[in-house]
């Protein structure tokens, strides 16, 4: 190829990739351009209904974007348009603004309550931040709606009103003097019905007054908030008196408790109902006192409290009948009991007086009645020890002479009577703190305190000397009979046994020497 068909080849390649580029170029402005007249339909269908000269315009724009070449000089006055509309909007917001902040002043000025004005507070700095955009104002209004007082609401139910009821207020007031009137009628009613306590009666009397002015709706709303709180205190006096009540009950339980506790022994049977007793009334006392603590309706309260009174006295009813059952069976155990022991004590004394007989009959000689030689016994074992601190004693044996003889002879009824005699002779002439005992047969046993040998001897032989002189007579004969004494003097070195086997000696040696005769060793 020579230069110039070089050059030539160079130029038309240049010129084709001009060419592409171009028509490249072109359908991309022509998609842009499709596209840019889409979206401002699509805003225009947007702004619609903001203004009604705005949407002549918007109409007119749309119509000349659907045509393929729009012409540029429609689009002028659409921008002065939306800067008027513009301005307008702001001056409305300003409008708007300025009269909220006005309704929410009076408003807050009216009775509401702590929340609604709280909500109402919160509006009043949101105002101005809210209403800079088209969705904040209809937030703003919405939440303006929701706190306005119910009777401002336009009567007509709407749908939007039907929605701000379900929240604030369950009822469209039609008639505000039906309403009233029938808000009086309860509120009458209510007052009537509570037990207000004393404190309280002087307010209640300025509530009926107060709900009477049919023009003023929003003293009936201040009254019913005061109405809360009258019943709020009514039923605190309620519970107060109740608490009151059942401390009252609670003590009275208590002192029953104490009652029985003091009066009835706790053992035994009397114990075990007296603490089923005490569980039954705790139980129910219990019972009572959580029902009072808990959130049960005033209107049950007084039966179910009655329901456990009547539970508490039928458990004590029931103890009461069990106890007087028991102290019954208590008292005809303690009868019989008192009967037996009477008995026993009469046994007692029986036996007591018997055995003190017993023991007279023991220590005494039956035929004399003299003591016998038990009682010597005891007599000597209990004088021993004091002749050891040196006071005297002589022992003496005393036996009838030839007493076979007078057996043999008269017989023995005879000789007994014989032993009698004698017997009461000795004891008669004998001073009374010497001691005589009838040893055994037809022997006697003398114990002679403080006296001297000579004294004892001069004693014994006044005895020996008295039975002597003693008259017998048998079968219409006279018979003499004597006794023979052997006496002994008690030596602090000797058992008492050694002294009166020494006076032993002493009586034989005088039955030796002939009888009727005193030996002293
Ligand atoms: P002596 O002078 O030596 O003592 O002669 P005595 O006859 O008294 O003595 P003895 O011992 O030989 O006899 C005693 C009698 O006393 C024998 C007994 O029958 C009699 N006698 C003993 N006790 C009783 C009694 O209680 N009643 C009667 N009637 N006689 C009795
Ligand atoms: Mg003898
Ligand atoms: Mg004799």
């Amino acid at each position: 190829m020579d230069r110039q068909d070089a050059t030539g080849e160079q130029w038309r390649t240049k010129y084709q990739t001009l060419a592409d580029e171009f028509e490249a170029s072109s359908q991309q402005w022509q998609r842009q351009q499709e596209q840019w007249r889409r979206n401002c339909v699509a805003l225009s269908l947007l702004a619609q209904g903001q203004d009604s000269l705005l949407d002549v315009q918007l109409r007119q724009l749309r119509k000349e974007f659907k045509r393929d070449q729009p012409g540029s000089t429609e689009i002028e006055p659409l921008e002065s348009l939306l800067q008027q509309f513009e301005e307008r909007t702001g001056q409305q917001q300003k409008l708007l603004a300025k009269s909220l902040q006005q309704a929410v002043a009076s408003l807050a000025a009216g009775a509401l309550t702590p929340l609604q004005q709280q909500r109402l507070e919160g509006l009043r700095l949101r105002i101005d931040d809210k209403l800079q955009s088209w969705l904040g104002t209809r937030e703003l209004l919405a939440e303006w709606i929701q706190l306005l007082p119910v009777e401002s609401l336009p009567h007509t139910t709407t749908a939007a009103n039907k929605k701000i009821e379900s929240v604030e207020s369950p009822t469209v007031i039609d008639d505000p003097l039906r309403f009233h009137d029938g808000v009086c009628r309860g509120v009458r009613r209510l007052l009537g019905q509570l037990n207000l306590p004393a404190d309280h009666q002087q307010q209640a009397e300025r509530l009926r007054l107060q709900i009477e002015d049919k023009s003023d709706i929003d003293s009936l709303v201040m009254a019913l908030d005061q109405l809360t709180d009258l019943v709020v205190a009514s039923l605190a006096d309620s519970q107060n008196e109740l608490e009151g009540f059942l401390q009252q009950l609670d003590q009275q339980l208590q002192a029953l408790q104490l009652h029985l506790g003091k009066d009835c022994l706790l053992i035994g049977e009397g114990q075990d109902s007296r603490q089923s007793l005490n569980v039954e009334v705790q139980q129910q006392v219990h019972e009572l006192r959580s029902l009072v603590n808990s959130n049960t309706e005033i209107s049950s309260l007084g039966s179910r409290i009655q329901h456990y009174l009547l539970t508490i006295l039928s458990a004590i009813d029931r103890f009461e009948v069990r106890e007087q059952a028991r102290e019954q069976q208590q008292q005809q155990e303690m009868d019989e009991l008192q009967q037996r022991l009477q008995e026993v004590e009469k046994q007692s004394a029986d036996t007591r007086r018997a055995l003190q007989q017993q023991r007279k009959l023991a220590s005494r000689d039956a035929l004399t009645g003299l003591p016998n030689r038990l009682t010597y016994n005891n007599q000597i074992r209990q004088i021993w020890p004091q002749l050891q601190q040196g006071q005297s004693l002589l022992i003496g044996v005393l036996d009838v002479d030839h007493f076979k003889r007078i057996n043999d002879q008269y017989g023995h009824q005879a000789g007994d009577r014989v032993l009698k005699l004698i017997a009461r002779v000795l004891r008669k002439q004998l001073p009374q703190q010497h001691f005589l005992a009838r040893y055994g047969g037809e022997e006697f046993v003398l114990l002679l305190q403080d006296l001297d040998a000579r004294q004892a001897q001069a004693l014994a032989n006044t005895l020996r000397e008295a039975v002597a002189a003693v008259p017998y007579h048998f079968r219409g004969e006279p018979v003499s009979i004597t006794v023979s004494i052997g006496l002994a003097t008690a030596e602090s070195t000797a058992a008492f046994e050694q002294v009166f086997a020494q006076a032993d000696r002493a009586l034989y040696q005088a039955k030796q020497q002939g009888r009727n005769r005193v030996v002293m060793l």
